[in-house]
């Protein structure tokens, strides 16, 4: 009998694990909203960097290659290779960033004012200098988890849209399945938790504690542009943004967004304000709408990823960057929920670290 895996969380990171369950030939029931509540609201970035310990960097790497294995695996997700351009630091700080990922294996390498206009001949400001990193790219999320559902129901799997977890039914030292708002039971072998923001208080109604905080991130998106404004993602001291798919420009005050404040629409027409002074044709855009989203952060700022200490039965996905990291978490959660063999790499992440607790 293949094993029944309930996995609550239809996001960037459920239907990952979803459809990495459904080939290894788990039996695979998915809840929640498809497409995801963190993930329509992304700037989705896909990058190594920013601040990262050495092993976070590696880890986040692997997940950037996960994503060129994932294109070649199901060829409607296409991700945009289009390459980072930042100096959204002061000049030593960059040029210590630079060397350091250089010598961690980045492809990152240090331009000059003409190289960078040359780069983005779109900016209104050139700066002096900054670091730019073909390999990054991005990502249309809401689109590549719809492409990951279908592929994992073409693998099998269900989803139920509809169904929400209330909580999660104790049996001892394990835990059983959901009981859903509608009062239904649903067993399972094992439960995954990947519902972003929702996690904590799911783990809750089973007495589990796990330290998760949700700030808030805006991002401000234009009308359709007709041309492409931008060939990467741009990075500079007043505001991050890039080009989507579809032509929009999205913008936040950094790469997490801007802070909403009171008064969310005047931020994000403040923001968009901004995004007009520093590309050439963003001036005959509009505004045409934001988001806000709240960032799934374990305590610790690093990813919780694995099964919760004596307890059988739950395995937890929750994290920020959860667009970068979505191939490699689908891939090595599926292979130990579905194999038992956990990965070395995922040590740093486990749920039941200290500093979650
Ligand atoms: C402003 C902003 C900028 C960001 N920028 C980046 C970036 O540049 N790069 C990057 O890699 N990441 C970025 N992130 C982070 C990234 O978007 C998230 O880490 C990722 O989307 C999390 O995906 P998820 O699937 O875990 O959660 P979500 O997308 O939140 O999905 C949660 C799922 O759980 C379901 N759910 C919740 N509760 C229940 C319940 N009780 N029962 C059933 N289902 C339930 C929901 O319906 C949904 O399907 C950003 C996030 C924000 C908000």
């Amino acid at each position: 009998m293949p094993k029944h895996v309930l996995v609550v969380g239809a996001g960037i990171i459920g239907a990952s694990i979803a459809w990495h369950l459904a080939r290894a030939g788990c039996r695979v029931t998915v809840a929640g909203q498809p497409g995801g509540v963190a993930t329509p609201a992304s700037l989705s970035w896909i990058n190594a960097t920013w601040g990262n310990p050495e092993f976070y960097f590696h880890f986040r790497r692997r997940s950037m290659a996960g994503w060129r294995r994932l294109e070649a695996a199901l060829p409607g997700i296409r991700v945009d290779w289009c390459g980072g351009l930042l100096w959204d630091l002061p000049e030593d700080d960059l040029r210590a960033f630079a060397e350091q990922h250089a010598r961690w294996g980045y492809g990152i390498r240090l331009v000059d004012g003409a190289e960078a206009r040359r780069l983005e001949p779109g900016l209104l400001e050139r700066p002096r200098i900054a670091v730019h990193v073909a390999e990054e790219g991005a990502v249309e999320p809401v689109a590549a988890g719809q492409m990951l559902m279908s592929a994992a129901a073409d693998e099998g799997a269900m989803l139920m849209a509809d169904m929400r977890a209330a909580s999660l039914i104790v049996e001892g030292e394990r835990i059983a399945g959901i009981s859903t708002a509608s009062g239904e039971r649903v067993e399972a072998d094992e439960t995954v938790l990947a519902a972003g923001t929702a996690t904590a208080d799911l783990l809750a109604t089973a007495g589990i504690g796990l330290r998760v905080a949700s700030p808030p991130g805006l991002i401000a998106h234009s009308t359709v542009a007709a041309d492409r404004l931008l060939s990467g993602m741009v990075f500079s001291p007043d505001v991050h943004l890039r080009q989507t798919q579809e032509g929009r420009l999205i913008a936040g005050a950094d790469f997490t967004g801007a802070d909403p404040g009171e008064d969310p629409t005047g931020t994000a027409r403040e923001l968009f304000e901004v995004v007009k002074r520093s590309i050439a044709g963003a001036e005959a855009l509009d505004l045409a709408f934001h988001t806000v989203g709240y960032r799934p952060t374990p305590a610790d700022g690093f990813p919780a990823i694995g099964r919760m200490p004596s307890t059988a039965g739950l395995y937890v996905a929750v994290m920020h960057s959860g667009v970068t990291l979505a191939p490699l978490v689908g891939e090595l959660a599926a292979r130990e929920i579905a194999r038992d063999e956990r990965d070395p790499d995922l040590a740093p992440y486990d749920p039941g670290r200290a500093a979650l607790s």
